[in-house]
């Protein structure tokens, strides 16, 4: 059975790898010359503590699937935790956030009691632990160690750069590990140096034809056709296109966002550093995620700084695509004007510096990280989704949150099972890719982060792979 797939982000590729380690036939078409070089994807989500209004159930999905992507992509993640902290002046109870923090850490220790190869984010009994002020102002007395060894160490430089009196307590440390989305880029190159991608080409048209669909594709100014029996849809913020193409009406929202990054000293590592706010007010959460070489992401859900008045968009009763306003369009084609990618920027130095001062000295960069993504239905708050389909051969990816790859996977996996192109024995039957060689990882990825203009530190991660797994 020829299997096609539209679009090489991390849903595309991902499944690109998936089925063709399964033994299938897989092309792909990506309008880029690289893959994953979408809209970025720095947490791991690994329980989705930044997300205090999703319920329990999304949470644990979210926990579950963080596990079998850290599995599925190794040499991606950076193991350093996360600091969950609540400002005095915004309407949540840090305890409430413990507890529920807690039920996630009960659920990690039973999937590595079932299965110890799920302990992938340190040891269970460390999924979760609490900071008091006074434990905090006891941290601020040591010396801040340049490599964290252990949970009490990585709290060190959050108490003595952030401005504890401005928090509720406690403060949290989950084991919410990040993900370098310029080495997640180079890996999956290099596990599909031998598959058919068809780069630099755009799929203009779909149409339904026997045992399958005809999709045509531009490349270099000409036209293509080609016959495929099972089509698959990763195009992202773009895959209602593919949807009006074949008659499918499917609703979801699509939403513009922006990270920024900015420079600035770094003597220690940090751990990454949310302060939780309320989502599109001028209070939203505030989100430091540190890189090496100083370099750091920040997000502010605020609309003048991750969030944008019109960033989103619905699909219609005439069209499942959500149109977004031009500008967004052409800044996702061609890049951000430079002074608004500069004040936005700034913006979020200052948001941040809010919380960690010494961050006010920080230097803005021009190129920030963003993009638009796709949400399936109408709830803008959802964060778990992952697949749907249209009759036996047409599947649409729908992830939000990039660690729901393996259970797209999974479904397309039992549909193409259910048509006899797979064998019935892979059912549930999950393979990981073979470590890559560390140094062409880091080359591929340098190269991936300099070409879409983003400084080559920033393609590292800040524990060596052999260090922060061992
Ligand atoms: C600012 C921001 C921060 C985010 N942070 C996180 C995070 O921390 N963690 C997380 O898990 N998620 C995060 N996300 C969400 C995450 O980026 C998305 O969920 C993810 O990128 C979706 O992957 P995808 O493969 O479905 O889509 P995309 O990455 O958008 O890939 C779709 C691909 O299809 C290609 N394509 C489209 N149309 C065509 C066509 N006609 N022909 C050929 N190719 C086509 C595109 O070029 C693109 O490469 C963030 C998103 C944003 C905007």
């Amino acid at each position: 059975m020829k299997i096609v797939i539209v679009g090489g982000g991390v849903a595309g590729a991902s499944v690109a790898i998936y089925l063709r380690s399964l033994g299938a036939d897989v092309t792909l078409f990506e309008k880029k010359q690289m893959l994953i070089a979408g809209p970025p994807a720095c947490h791991l989500h690994a329980g989705g503590n930044l997300y205090p209004d999703i319920d329990d159930t999304q949470r644990l999905q979210l926990l579950r699937e963080s596990i079998e992507f850290v599995r599925f992509y190794p040499q991606a993640i950076e193991r350093r935790p996360t600091a969950l902290a609540v400002p005095v002046h915004i309407p949540l109870d840090p305890k409430e956030l413990e507890r529920r923090a807690l039920i996630l850490s009960h659920s990690y220790t039973d999937m590595v009691a079932k299965d110890p190869e799920a302990k992938v984010l340190g040891d269970p009994e460390h999924y979760m632990l609490s900071f008091s002020y006074k434990q905090l102002q006891e941290l601020q007395e040591l010396p801040t160690p340049k490599v964290p060894r252990n949970h009490l160490e990585w709290m060190i430089s959050f108490a003595k750069e952030v401005d504890l009196a401005k928090l509720k307590y406690p403060v949290l440390l989950v084991q919410e590990y990040g993900i370098n989305i310029f080495r997640l880029g180079a890996i999956a190159q290099l596990l599909l140096q031998d598959a058919t991608i068809h780069y630099g080409t755009k799929v203009v048209d779909a149409k339904h034809e026997k045992g399958g669909f005809k999709l045509t594709y531009e490349k270099n100014g000409k036209r293509y056709s080609q016959h495929f029996d099972f089509l698959i849809n990763a195009m992202g913020f773009e895959s209602g296109y593919l949807d009006d193409w074949l008659g499918y009406k499917k609703s979801r929202l699509v939403e513009f966002k922006a990270a920024y990054v900015a420079s600035h000293r770094q003597e220690h590592l940090y751990p990454e550093m949310i302060f939780h706010g309320v989502r599109g007010t001028d209070r939203g959460m505030a989100q430091f995620t540190p890189y090496p070489g100083g370099y750091y992401q920040l997000h502010g859900m605020r609309k003048d700084i991750t969030l944008f008045e019109d960033g989103v968009a619905k699909s219609t009763k005439d069209s499942s695509q959500p149109k977004l306003p031009q500008k967004y369009i052409d800044w996702i084609e061609h890049g951000w004007p430079k002074e608004v990618a500069l004040h936005r920027t700034q913006r979020a130095i200052e948001y941040v510096s809010r919380y960690i001062p010494s961050f006010k000295e920080a230097k803005p960069t021009p190129t920030p990280l963003y993009g638009a993504q796709q949400i399936p239905g109408d709830d803008l708050s959802l964060r778990a989704a992952e697949v749907s389909f249209e009759g036996d051969r047409y599947a649409r990816c729908e992830i939000v949150k990039v660690s729901s790859i393996l259970s797209m996977a999974d479904a397309i996996v039992q549909k193409l099972i259910a048509l006899e192109a797979l064998d019935p024995s892979l059912q549930g039957r999950r393979i990981y890719p073979k470590p890559l060689e560390e140094t062409k990882i880091d080359s591929s990825a340098k190269s991936i982060a300099e070409k879409r203009g983003y400084p080559a530190q920033m393609a590292q991660l800040s524990l060596p792979y052999f260090v922060a797994s061992s």
